[in-house]
């Protein structure tokens, strides 16, 4: 398999086959986001993406495959078709396709078109909400609104396809950490999404978060005023069936939750922490990571 540039995957992937058909991300303007800054997004020509997909067929030891990198969604409906089919043809052990999607381009493909991936495997889509707050959005440059965050969760679900969430702790700063909490668990309960993971963010170098830091613009809040945060997403939220998981590298406090059923346990427990102030139950800063 070749890869060029960084390759990320969401912690459930990590046991994936990881095929790189994008590099980059077709956005690319997250302030926050370190990971693509500098690298052109483009998609792979079909021969190097079938030179993998060759290449893969001799890891029979995984069952699910993820397509890198930052939003494979991205790809026209003909070429996205065209290899999924040929994944299906030449891995036909894989039992699950999983790529990051942005609202964006979830948008740009109809329930019909997702209906038709979903039928060639695609079984689960990251999506980055960060924010349920409408100026949190604008001010991280998210490149989607509330709406059109909620639209393509619904688009996803309603295909068929599973739908992972990802939520930012403290990306409101310090001054919006209420509403940050509060909006994003009310955006969370109209996806009603399978999956929900919490990062917390981390001021990357060479980022525009890191220059709003540095000017005063962005102050980070507390660590355990992000766990608030955490506490009221998951209290003030609502799912039919969702594992809320904080497992990421980020976090300072694993957490990982079935709501409904595990809601009061697990809110129990956060209040507890919160409530101690220990920095000695917390994941220690130098293991923390992207
Ligand atoms: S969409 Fe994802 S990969 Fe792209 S810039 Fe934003 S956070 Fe980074």
């Amino acid at each position: 398999m070749k890869y060029e540039g960084i390759i990320i995957r969401p912690p459930s992937e990590a046991d994936s086959i990881l095929l790189q058909v994008t590099v980059g991300c077709s956005h690319n303007r997250c302030t926050f986001c370190p990971t693509y800054k500098g690298v052109p997004f483009r998609i792979k020509s079909d021969d190097e993406i079938l030179e993998d997909i060759e290449d893969a067929s001799s890891c029979r030891w995984s069952r699910r495959l993820f397509l890198c990198d930052g939003d494979a969604l991205i790809i026209p409906q003909k070429r996205l078709r065209f290899l999924l089919q040929c994944i299906g043809r030449r891995l036909p052990w894989i039992e699950r396709v999983g790529t990051y999607g942005n609202a964006k381009s979830i948008l740009r493909k109809s329930v019909e078109e997702l209906k038709e991936l979903k039928h060639l495997g695609l079984g689960i889509v990251y999506l980055g909400l960060e924010s349920g707050n409408e100026d949190i959005l604008k001010r991280i440059e998210k490149g989607a609104t509330t709406v059109q965050m909620i639209n393509a969760a619904q688009r996803i679900r309603e295909a068929g396809i599973k739908l992972s969430v990802t939520v930012l702790l403290g990306i409101g700063g310090s001054i919006m950490s209420g509403d940050h909490a509060r909006d994003t668990a009310k955006v969370l309960t109209l996806m009603n999404p399978e999956y929900i993971g919490a990062l917390t963010v981390m001021i990357a170098p060479h980022t525009p978060l890191q220059e709003a830091a540095r000017s005063g613009k962005f102050v980070l809040p507390g660590i355990f005023k992000m766990l608030e945060e955490l506490r009221i997403m998951i209290d003030e939220s609502s799912f039919s069936a969702c594992l809320f998981t904080s497992n990421h590298a980020s976090n300072y406090l694993p957490v990982r939750a079935k709501l409904p059923e595990e809601r009061a346990a697990t809110l129990k427990y956060l209040s507890t922490v919160i409530a101690a102030g220990d920095g000695t139950l917390l994941r220690p800063e130098y293991f923390r990571g992207l």
